[in-house]
């Protein structure tokens, strides 16, 4: 099991608990773990979302900036982040630097 696999079952399991806490567990398939992607919570996937590509790994802060990997999410949203939040990150840290 890579980190993948193992950020997978454990935002499972925290997913489950939380629906669990809101009297919600009931909805949920007892013998599949579902994961739904932090950022959006869009939708929720099965853990073979890793190996289709569906579910990304996530560079906090942006990897140019030295970042690691950090988070599992949808490819959706890993390219938005790459779009909007990284380069501005990207953005900010050159303006820092030439400051
Ligand atoms: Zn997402």
């Amino acid at each position: 099991m890579d980190q993948r696999h193992e950020w997978f079952k454990d935002g499972a399991r925290a997913f489950r608990s939380v629906q669990s806490r809101y009297g919600r567990a009931h909805l949920l398939p007892p013998e599949i773990d579902l994961y739904p992607c932090p950022l959006c919570l869009r939708d929720l996937y099965v853990i073979g979302a890793i190996e289709a590509g569906e579910l990304t790994r996530e560079h906090v802060p942006p990897h140019s900036l030295g970042g690691r990997w950090l988070a599992l999410t949808c490819r959706s949203c890993n390219n938005k982040a790459g779009t909007f939040f990284d380069a501005e990150a990207e953005k900010q840290e050159r303006m820092r630097s030439f400051l």
